[in-house]
């Protein structure tokens, strides 16, 4: 039988170490890391989510300051916030929160963030840095994800790694960092024929489909590493992954569940990442 390892408890024991060092900061009377996020309009499940990132940041002792912009904002008042955080000391991180109401670009918009401060990793220059190995902020959920085949105990070096999922925000980064690691790389994707077939050739199988449960024991190889980075709604209201973990979990090594897998991970390579800026502009 597999192990289901779980996101919530990795990101628990990460946030746990991040308060003591800010605790640390505060007892010496320094300044505190500070996250600025940038919110335009209502959008209900992203005003859920500042929430969620406030509380986070709150968890650990890092100040937040939230920016919320009128659903009509212009192009140039977003910048203008964006153009006053980049300037203020004061603030390690910046988030703007997607999706953007129509009309705005969100690529326009994401470049003007400083690169420096770029805590989501999707500034194109930190897109860069992460295909030409050099530092930056790389994408969250894909740290998430790497984090987690870390404490699944398996080290990606050497091993056949498939990704299911293309994405830039997911799929393509979490491929990148696998093969910096040491590991031979297939990306797969709607077009990709015999997907169960390549998938059972995998020692590292990394699913972000938004398929609910489509994979299943006939995907996987015997012992493989399996993170579910889907997150799916069914009928019912629940949510499942993109595995079908039940089915799969007597023919892997480990496997994460959903919820409680990937998603808290995210927001906890959030926090790290304004620790990370925090700490080189501290320097
Ligand atoms: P996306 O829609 O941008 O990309 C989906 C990818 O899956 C595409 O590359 C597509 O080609 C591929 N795909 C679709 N159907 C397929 C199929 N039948 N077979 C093979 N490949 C198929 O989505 P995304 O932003 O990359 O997100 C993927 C999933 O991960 C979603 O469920 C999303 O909700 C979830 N997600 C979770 C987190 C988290 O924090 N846990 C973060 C981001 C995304």
């Amino acid at each position: 039988m597999g192990k289901l390892v779980y996101g919530s408890e990795i990101s628990a024991d990460l946030r746990a170490g991040l308060k003591d060092r800010i605790d640390g900061l505060k007892a010496e009377g320094k300044r505190l890391p500070c996250l600025a996020v940038i919110l335009v309009g209502n959008h209900p499940a992203s005003l859920s989510y500042i929430k969620g990132k406030e509380k986070a940041c709150a968890s650990v002792g890092i100040d937040s300051r939230m920016y919320h912009l009128e659903e009509t904002a212009s192009k140039e008042e977003v910048i203008a916030v964006i153009e006053e955080c980049n300037q203020d000391a004061g603030v390690d991180g910046i988030l703007v929160q997607l999706p953007l109401p129509k009309g705005l670009n969100e690529k326009e918009i994401l470049a003007c963030i400083d690169p420096d401060k770029d805590v989501d990793g999707l500034h194109p220059v930190n897109v860069g840095r992460l295909y030409l190995g050099e530092d930056g902020f790389r994408p969250c959920t894909p740290l998430g994800v790497m984090e987690i085949l870390q404490r699944m105990g398996c080290d990606p070096d050497r091993k056949r790694a498939v990704v299911i999922g293309r994405s830039s925000l997911v799929g393509a980064p979490v491929a990148r960092l696998l093969q910096d690691k040491g590991a031979t790389v297939t990306i797969a994707h709607s077009h990709t024929r015999n997907l169960p077939e390549l998938c059972r050739e995998a020692d590292i199988l990394i699913v972000a489909i938004g398929r609910p449960k489509l994979v299943g024991p006939e995907y996987i190889k015997e012992g493989a590493y399996v993170v579910d980075v889907g997150i799916n709604r069914t009928e019912e209201g629940k949510l499942v992954g993109d595995v079908d973990t039940d089915a799969v979990l007597d023919h892997v090594s480990a496997v994460t569940p959903v919820p409680k897998g990937v998603g808290p991970m995210t927001i906890c390579m959030l926090l790290m990442n304004t620790m990370k800026s925090y700490e080189k502009r501290t320097a």
